[in-house]
């Protein structure tokens, strides 16, 4: 039998996107060739640079690539450079468009502590040590995009509206996704909403509680939004999936990445239906861009996430963690993650380890 073609678009973006990508490409190519598969690249431009280049941050022919790849690798958009532009072709449209045109309804952004780095949280080490939780996003729904919305009438008459709204189908989708993550992790599965408020979010325990029936041997528990914001650091250690809607899921998503400390360490994931895309979750980092001072392990850990989720080889993953653990271990920081008086080294340096530690 022959070896399974793969093609993964490659979009650096702006920033120190165009350093950390290059370092997860190179790991990329070692986790194919290990696990058998063959992936062909293709790199294209989207946000700032794109912008500078055609005119706008999503051009046509990044986005007809992107819907022929079996997946997306992305850097990260955005920079003061762009700042002053009309918000219709800000770098950040790019990246917006990209999730609309390819339906990514799912955004998976685990939060793992690597126990070298303990230090780096501002939560007490037993707290946040051993955490290892994954918050399941609804990204294309909810009072993000729902209608009525805007501002009408003038002076003292103001009045402001966005409306939450969602349907049976889009919850049941997230869930199904969020059932699967658990299944295949800690088998426990904690939904978040304001059931006792908001009667959108009423339907959506509901749907969530229908979906369970075909996920028996996933535990399934229901936690108002303000608990779970209060539960996450208080005892983080409680929880495994996460799942809950657009708005809830910004506000937690980012409270439980910061349990780590490290924003230059954790990966992300948007599936939809047919497409998928893997990024770090943090920015362009203007201030450190081009001075070879990145942390390119958050995007490496994306490459990571690709090879489970897309390719089905949670292995591959597993062992991307285990590289990025072997070089923790060996002492190797970049700037962001080096406790005081540390010794540092730079991007490259760090894409160097990890490719050698999966090279041994
Ligand atoms: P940021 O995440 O770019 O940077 C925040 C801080 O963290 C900075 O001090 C930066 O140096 C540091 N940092 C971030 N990633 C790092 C890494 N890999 N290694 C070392 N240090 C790292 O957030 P920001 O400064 O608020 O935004 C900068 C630009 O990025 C803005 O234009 C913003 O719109 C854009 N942005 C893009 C994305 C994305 O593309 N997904 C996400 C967030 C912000």
């Amino acid at each position: 039998m022959g070896q399974a073609t793969r093609k993964v678009v490659v979009l650096p973006g702006d920033g120190i996107g165009q350093e950390i990508v290059p370092q997860a490409v190179r790991v990329m190519a070692i986790m194919a060739k290990r696990h058998g598969i063959t992936i062909t690249t293709e790199e294209h431009l989207v946000g700032g640079t794109a912008y500078d280049k055609s005119g706008t941050p999503l051009p046509t022919g990044t986005l007809e690539a992107c819907k022929t790849a079996d997946a997306v690798l992305l850097g990260a958009v955005g920079g003061p450079k762009w700042e002053k532009l009309d918000y219709s072709v800000r770098p950040e449209r790019g990246l917006l468009g990209l999730r609309k045109e390819l339906e990514l309804f799912a955004n998976l952004r685990p939060a793992r502590l690597f126990p070298q780095l303990v230090g780096a949280s501002s939560l007490k080490p037993e707290v946040v040590e051993g955490i290892d939780v994954m918050v399941v996003r609804e990204l294309t729904g909810d009072i993000y995009f729902g209608t009525p919305r805007g501002v009408t009438g003038a002076g003292d008459q103001r009045r402001g509206v966005n409306t939450m709204v969602y349907t049976a189908p889009e919850i049941e989708r997230i869930a199904r996704k969020a059932f699967e993550v658990a299944r295949v992790r800690g088998k426990k599965l904690c939904s978040v909403d304001k059931a006792n408020v908001l009667e959108t979010t009423e339907l959506w325990r509901n749907v969530v509680t229908e979906v369970h029936r075909d996920y028996p041997d996933v535990q399934l528990s229901h936690m108002y939004v303000d608990n779970a914001a209060m539960q996450l650091v208080r005892w983080p250690k409680q929880f495994d999936v996460m799942v809950t809607g657009n708005i809830f899921g910004d506000i937690l998503s980012d409270e439980a990445s910061m349990l780590t400390g490290s924003i230059g360490m954790l990966p992300s994931a948007s599936l939809g239906e047919r497409y998928a895309m893997y990024e770090p979750i943090h920015g362009s980092a203007p201030d450190i861009a081009g001075k070879d001072l990145a942390n390119p392990i958050a995007t490496i850990l994306s490459v990571g996430m690709m090879f489970r989720y897309t390719f089905g080889i949670a292995q591959a993953e597993a062992e991307v963690e285990a590289a990025v653990s072997t070089v923790l271990d060996q002492g190797a920081r970049t700037a962001d993650i080096a406790a005081k008086g540390e010794p540092t080294i730079g991007c490259k340096a760090m894409g160097d380890r990890i490719v050698a530690a999966l090279s041994r």
